[in-house]
């Protein structure tokens, strides 16, 4: 077996490292891409304070599953700004939308044509600094951006080498203000891209050492960080399970449990890593089969000595965190499960180590509808 390995992105991690934030930057054209919500918080408040000696442009508008329209307008500005730097603070939606935005700066071109596939990226985009308030999507060290098509009405990834973040600033303070809803979210994305990237066709052993090291601190502290958002000690353990779960499906990239997720949040307005957790057992127990030795010793190294456990640990772990188990819990009916089955075929199930077809997808859904 032979693999290769890049991961480019400078990580500085721990509590009040956004206070240096200038350190990482060489220019002062510096555009601050986030939401409305977190523009009015402390948060925002303390990358200003950080970047006090310098003139930043703000955009503002980034929302849920970005579009888009957003990501062309916010590209807009940072190109008729000649900004140099992109900053991105917030959850996967603002990193996303940093990243794909340095697409349309650079080039100047819409960003559905580098979603349609039709355009691969060329060359180095202006560069982006991630720093993520969740924990959970792990985009801070990936080369992927999410965004919904608006024109064709589909959730759709751009991955290219250039879309790696040049600094990832990962300060475990700025999710302490995260609400329990998020932090649950979030935090069963983060165990999803744990074990997705572990199972993933295209996992090497470095990823997995990742992988196993994000498994165990989101099924450790995970209901901790949502339950008291004063537990600090959880809230970095899950700030590192974040940054360690990107880390490990950032080269091998996820599989049939984020297909999934697609037409789940899409069609039904399911936060992403709450449709990540939907599907995310019956999967295990779909693969196990395929990949019985490797996660056997996942289930190990986690503390667990069977993969019945495993699951219903899993599962516990949603109910604790306040996340239904059921599709029904979100209005999905019997006769929605055709039209997931049709829009579940995203190139990320191509991924899955055990092939899925529509009759399997069919059971699945109707497995936990
Ligand atoms: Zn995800």
């Amino acid at each position: 077996m032979m693999w290769g390995y890049l991961n480019p992105v400078k990580i500085i991690f721990g509590e009040g490292c956004i206070s240096d934030i200038e350190k990482h930057l060489d220019t002062d054209r510096v555009l601050l891409v986030t939401d409305k919500m977190l523009a009015h918080s402390e948060i925002l408040s303390r990358v200003e304070d950080a970047l006090k000696n310098m003139d930043i442009v703000l955009f503002d508008k980034v929302q849920p599953n970005p579009s888009s329209y957003i990501v062309n307008a916010c590209g807009k500005l940072a190109k008729d700004n000649n900004i140099e730097i992109i900053l991105g603070v917030g959850g996967g939606s603002s990193i996303d939308t940093a990243k794909a935005s340095a697409i349309v700066a650079s080039t100047g071109i819409p960003i559905e044509e580098f979603l349609s596939g039709d355009r691969k990226i060329d060359t180095p985009c202006v560069p982006v600094l991630a720093i993520p308030t969740t924990s959970g999507t792990g985009s801070e060290v990936t080369p992927i951006a999410v965004i919904t098509d608006e024109e064709k009405n589909k959730k759709q990834p751009i991955v290219s080498q250039y879309l790696f973040p040049k600094v990832a600033i990962v300060d475990p303070e700025l999710t302490y203000s995260m609400p329990p809803e998020i932090a649950a979210s979030t935090g069963m994305d983060a165990l999803s891209h744990g074990i997705e990237g572990y199972w993933s066709k295209n996992s090497i052993p470095i990823t997995d050492a990742f992988a196993i090291a994000c498994v165990e601190r989101v099924l450790r502290y995970l209901e901790r960080s949502v339950r008291n958002r004063n537990d600090r000690n959880a809230r970095r353990e899950m700030s590192l399970a974040s940054l360690l779960g990107g880390l490990t499906f950032a080269i091998p990239k996820t599989a049939a449990v984020h297909a999934c997720s697609f037409p789940l949040t899409h069609r039904f307005g399911i936060p992403h890593g709450t449709a990540c957790g939907l599907t995310l057992v019956a999967f295990i127990k779909f693969n196990y089969r395929i990949v019985q030795e490797k996660m056997n010793y996942l289930i190990r190294c986690t503390g667990y000595d069977s993969l019945e456990k495993f699951c219903e640990d899993i599962s516990m772990l949603q109910r604790n965190i306040g996340l239904p188990c059921k599709l029904s819990a979100y209005g999905i009916k019997k006769e929605d499960i055709e039209i997931l089955v049709e829009e579940s075929f995203h190139p990320n199930i191509l991924n899955n180590p055990r092939e899925v077809t529509k009759r399997d997808l069919f059971e699945i859904y109707s497995e936990i509808l």
